[in-house]
C-alpha cells in the first residue's frame, strides 16, 4: 500500500562522512529540523511534521548547489506542500534511500554511490562535517504487502541502501532471495539479517555501471520457490524490462506483487 507524506524541506547539518566501502560513501545528517518545527522563527510561519520514513524503499530527494555556487536554490515551503518554482530557477535535487533513520538519537543516514560523472557524487566527496545539507521528503511511502510467502530482491549499489535496510528489517518469519551487483568483492557489505536469506554478489569485475546483463541474467535463471512471491528491483533502468518480463510471463506475478523501478539511465 502507498502512502502520501507531507513534501517537506528541511536544513540539516552534515555530522559525519565515512566510506562503506572503497565504492560508497555514507553522510549522516542531524539537526532540529529532523523534528516538527515552524519555518518563521515566531512562529508564524508553516508548521511541519517531524521526519519520517516508515518504508524500506522511501526516498528524499537531496538538493545541490549548482556548479560554482555555495547553496542550492530552494523550493519555498507552503502548506503541505513546497513551491519548486518560487525563485524562477528550479532546484537541481538527486533521489537517495534514507538508510538510516534514529529518531532517538536524531540521525539520518544517506549511502552515495561514488561514479566519476555524477554531480550528487562529487558534491558528496567535498562535503566536510559542519556543512549544511538540504532534503525534500519521503513524500511517498510503500508497504509490503500481505500474504506474501517470498521475496525475490535484486539490484545494482543505488539499490543496496534499500536492500540492506529492507534486509535489517525483516523479522525472522521472512524469506528472500536476492541478488546483488557491485563493482567486485571489495564493494560488498556485511547486511544483518533474521530473515531466511540466500544473497548472491554479482560482480561486474571491470565492466561499467549498467554496461552488462549480470542481474538480468542471475535472476532469470534462479529456481523458483514455492508460494506467492513479491519482486522489488531497482537499479540501472535498461536491466528491468528482461526480469520485469520474465516476472510476469513465467511466474505470472500481478501488478500488486512487482515493484520494479529506474534508479538511474547509463547514459
Ligand atoms: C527512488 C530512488 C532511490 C535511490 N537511492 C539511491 C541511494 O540510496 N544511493 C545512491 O547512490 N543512488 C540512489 N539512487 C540513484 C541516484 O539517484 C542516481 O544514481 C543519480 O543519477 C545520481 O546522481 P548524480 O548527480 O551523481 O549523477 P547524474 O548527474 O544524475 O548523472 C551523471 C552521469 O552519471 C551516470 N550515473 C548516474 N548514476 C550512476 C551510478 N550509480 N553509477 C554510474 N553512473 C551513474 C549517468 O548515466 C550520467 O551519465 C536512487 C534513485 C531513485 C530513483
Amino acid at each position: 500500500m502507498v502512502t502520501t507524506l507531507a513534501a517537506v524541506l528541511r536544513e540539516l547539518e552534515v555530522a559525519r562522512v565515512q566510506d562503506v566501502t572503497v565504492g560508497m560513501r555514507r553522510v549522516t545528517l542531524t539537526g532540529p529540523q529532523l523534528g516538527a518545527f515552524d519555518t518563521a522563527s515566531d512562529g508564524g510561519g508553516v508548521t511541519v511534521p517531524a521526519f519520517t520514513t516508515p518504508g524500506f524503499d522511501d526516498h528524499v530527494k537531496v538538493l545541490l548547489p549548482s556548479p560554482g555556487h555555495d547553496r542550492p536554490v530552494l523550493p519555498v515551503q507552503e502548506e503541505g506542500r513546497l513551491d519548486w518554482t518560487a525563485g524562477g530557477v528550479r532546484a537541481i535535487h538527486r533521489d537517495y534511500t534514507p538508510r538510516r533513520w534514529d529518531a532517538r538519537s536524531g540521525e539520518l543516514d544517506l549511502d552515495f554511490v561514488d561514479h566519476p560523472a555524477g554531480h550528487a557524487a562529487s558534491w558528496v566527496g567535498t562535503l566536510q562535517p559542519g556543512d549544511p545539507a538540504w532534503i525534500v521528503g519521503p513524500t511517498l511511502t510503500a508497504s509490503l504487502p500481505h500474504g506474501v510467502d517470498w521475496l525475490l530482491v535484486a539490484g545494482d549499489e543505488t539499490a543496496l541502501p534499500a536492500i540492506g535496510r529492507l534486509l535489517e528489517e525483516l523479522g525472522p518469519d521472512h524469506r528472500a532471495k536476492v541478488f546483488v551487483e557491485v563493482a567486485d568483492a571489495d564493494h560488498e557489505q556485511v547486511i544483518e539479517t533474521q530473515a531466511d536469506v540466500e544473497l548472491t554478489w554479482l560482480h561486474r569485475d571491470g565492466a561499467p555501471p549498467g554496461s552488462t546483463d549480470l542481474l538480468p541474467r542471475a535472476v532469470t535463471s534462479t529456481s523458483w520457490w514455492q508460494g506467492q512471491a513479491f519482486a522489488w528491483v531497482s537499479g540501472e533502468s535498461s536491466m528491468l524490462r528482461p526480469i520485469r518480463q520474465w516476472l510476469k510471463t513465467e511466474h505470472g506475478l500481478t501488478r500488486d506483487c512487482l515493484d520494479l523501478t529506474g534508479y538511474w539511465r547509463r547514459s
